[in-house]
């Protein structure tokens, strides 16, 4: 496959980022700040502009507080009261002022409005104060909609579809936090012009099974409200107006899909062992608490990552001790007493905290995860709190994500102290003796994997973020998502050693990552040594049918073959030959694999 996603017979090319095939109608999304042109008026129509800003401001508030009742309906209070903050705003008497002194210059009221809030998002941005700089994605977001009504532009409003629509989500980009606000009972898939298959957004659209395509580039201009389309999720492709005929070839390949969906469900009560008797602990990524219930019936024997922060963004406030103490009560309590591994706060990167931060030159290398946490102590011990808290319901373990030095840890867990005595001296019960692991997802903590070893208890190894830092490629960056390669030797070396510092020192190392979930790239872990992997509920009877499907010395052949090879594509072509003896060339094998510069080596991966 070319790098350019063109369209072929009219389909679109994507990435698969979330199984699943729904055929419904499109609905557009476009939350951008649109392009205002820049318009000169008569000194005569300066009234009649003023009073066209003030009508437009009169109406913005109304529609805000039309979806302040809605977000209040479906996600309570706190979510809603984001909304009070953009009313708030455009009733600032200043930031009126200032548009109508321009409009008095001759401008716009559009023009005029557009300027005014963007020197303000630029002065929040720099501000000193946290809590001011918060604030930018709120000022977008009263910036787009007063323009949107000023520039007669059709409201797009992000989560405003009816129930029942089996409306197909078309839009450039999705925010986690935007995601976490769609109605599943409006929304059954979601296509984005950007993003890959390890972007938020996907992990987010797994989680709430929701059929999900990424990187398609240009679909938001190819595609109309109101087209019907296919999306496949299985295999990236969206296809607009379908004939009669592809409809019933994707109805079949659905119905297929749902058979073998089903086939996976009698592997739920099977015990995860290869054919050659080695024991692998297959446990649950979850993503909301809600998730839990699910991933728990998936037959996961515990979380192997929780991911927190999705308790946070999009959100007005940060959720309070209580709050989270429930969220995290409700996922250990559905595990038993099996392991369930909580991530504390990874934000900043993709996932943006309260009101968002204002934009960093390089967010993935900027103030994120574990960094942001240890600068912002009291935050973070509201949730290490919380966490002590839920332990007594069950064998909660604290993971710590993004280290890259010992120092981190040490921080922490001075901080986890601290937060203890805290609940001493208000006499609140907790558990102390947590077992507290970090995330090794950087190559820094890869290579010097030796230098945690003796003040963590467990590694869990984050691909996503591995391969992005190894490899110096943008996770989330559709043009770079052929360049975006596990299996590269770089990779594979750094995830043998760290099995190997894990083993010296009696280490539990786990995968959480997306590579865990892919078939052929569980088979590789397994074979360099990893022996629990962490995979979305819904991936568990899936992972699970490889590693019974497999034995793990035929793995182990592999991944030294694979170590040796020169290219992530050598290292694939070794390991597929060795799985495709154990599984033939079924189609699930494809899963999650990565479209080389110069040609997928699986056949037909984009067809019925
Ligand atoms: C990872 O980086 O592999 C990981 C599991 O964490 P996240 O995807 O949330 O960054
Ligand atoms: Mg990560």
């Amino acid at each position: 496959m070319s790098l350019d996603r063109i369209a072929v017979d009219g389909r679109l090319i994507g990435m698969p980022a979330s199984p699943g095939i729904v055929i419904g109608p499109v609905r557009i999304l476009l939350w951008e700040v649109p392009d205002v042109p820049m318009v000169e008026i008569e000194r005569d129509e300066v009234p009649a502009e003023i009073e066209r800003l003030h009508d437009a401001v009169e109406k913005a508030k109304q529609r805000l507080n039309q979806v302040k009742a809605r977000a209040e309906k479906h996600a309570g209070p706190e979510e809603a009261a984001i909304f009070d903050v953009q009313i708030s705003i455009l009733s600032d008497a200043d930031l009126l002022q200032r548009v109508e002194n321009l409009i008095h210059q001759e401008i716009s009221a559009a023009k005029a409005f557009d300027l005014v809030m963007i020197e303000w998002r630029q002065h929040f941005a720099r501000h000193t104060q946290p809590m001011i700089r918060e604030r930018v994605s709120d000022l977008t977001d009263v910036q787009i909609r007063v323009l949107t009504i000023l520039l007669g532009l059709p409201d797009h409003d992000p989560v405003d579809v009816p129930k029942g629509s089996n409306a197909i989500l078309v839009t450039h980009d999705l925010t986690p936090s935007l995601t976490v606000q769609l109605d599943r009972e409006a929304i059954s898939g979601i296509a984005t012009d950007a993003g890959t298959r390890t972007s938020h957004v996907a992990i987010l659209a797994r989680s709430l099974g929701l059929p999900a395509v990424v990187g398609l580039r240009d679909a938001t201009y190819k595609i109309h409200a109101g087209d019907q389309v296919i999306l496949d999720g299985s295999s990236g492709v969206l296809i607009p107006n379908p004939s009669q005929a592809q409809i019933e070839a994707y109805s079949d390949r659905a119905a297929r899909e749902a058979a073998d969906e089903a086939e996976l469900q009698s592997l739920i009560g099977a015990e995860p062992v290869t054919l050659d008797g080695v024991r692998i602990v297959l446990r649950a990524n979850v993503d909301l608490p809600e998730d839990a219930e699910f991933a728990a019936h998936s037959g996961a024997e515990g979380v192997g990552l929780m991911r927190t922060e999705f308790l946070v963004v999009g959100r007005a406030s940060m959720p309070d001790e209580e709050e989270q103490y429930r969220a995290y009560t409700k996922v250990v309590s559905a595990f038993d007493n099996h392991p369930v591994v909580i991530r504390t706060f990874d934000m900043g990167g993709d996932k943006l905290p309260v009101g968002g931060y204002p934009t960093e030159p390089n967010p993935f290398l900027g103030w994120r995860a574990i960094r942001m946490c240890l600068d912002e102590p009291e935050l973070f011990k509201v949730q290490l709190r919380a966490l002590l808290r839920a332990a007594m319901h069950g064998d909660v373990r604290i993971m710590l994500p993004l280290v890259v030095t010992v120092d981190e840890v040490r921080q922490a867990r001075r901080l986890l102290e601290e937060a203890a005595s805290e609940l001493d001296a208000r006499g609140v019960e907790y558990r102390h003796d947590l077992p507290l692991g970090v995330m090794v997802e950087t190559p820094a903590a890869a290579l010097a994997a030796d230098t945690l070893a003796h003040d963590v208890a467990f590694f869990s190894i984050g691909t996503n973020d591995l391969v992005q830092y190894t490899l110096a490629v943008d996770r989330g960056n559709a043009n770079l998502a052929s360049r975006f390669t596990p299996l590269h030797p770089a990779v594979l070396r750094l995830i043998r050693r760290i099995v190997e510092v894990g083993a010296h020192h009696n280490l539990e190392v786990s995968v959480c990552g997306e590579m865990a979930s892919q078939p052929l790239m569980a088979f590789a872990l397994i074979g360099l040594g990893v022996r629990q992997l962490s995979v979305a509920g819904r991936s568990v009877p899936l992972v699970k049918r490889i590693v019974r499907g497999v034995s793990a010395r035929v793995a182990t052949d592999a991944a030294d073959a694979a170590l040796h090879t020169q290219t992530a594509r050598e290292a694939e072509g070794v390991l597929r030959v060795k799985l495709m003896s154990a599984f033939g060339n079924a189609p699930f094998l494809r899963d999650g694999l990565p479209d080389y510069v110069d040609g997928n080596t699986f056949e037909g991966s984009s067809g019925p």
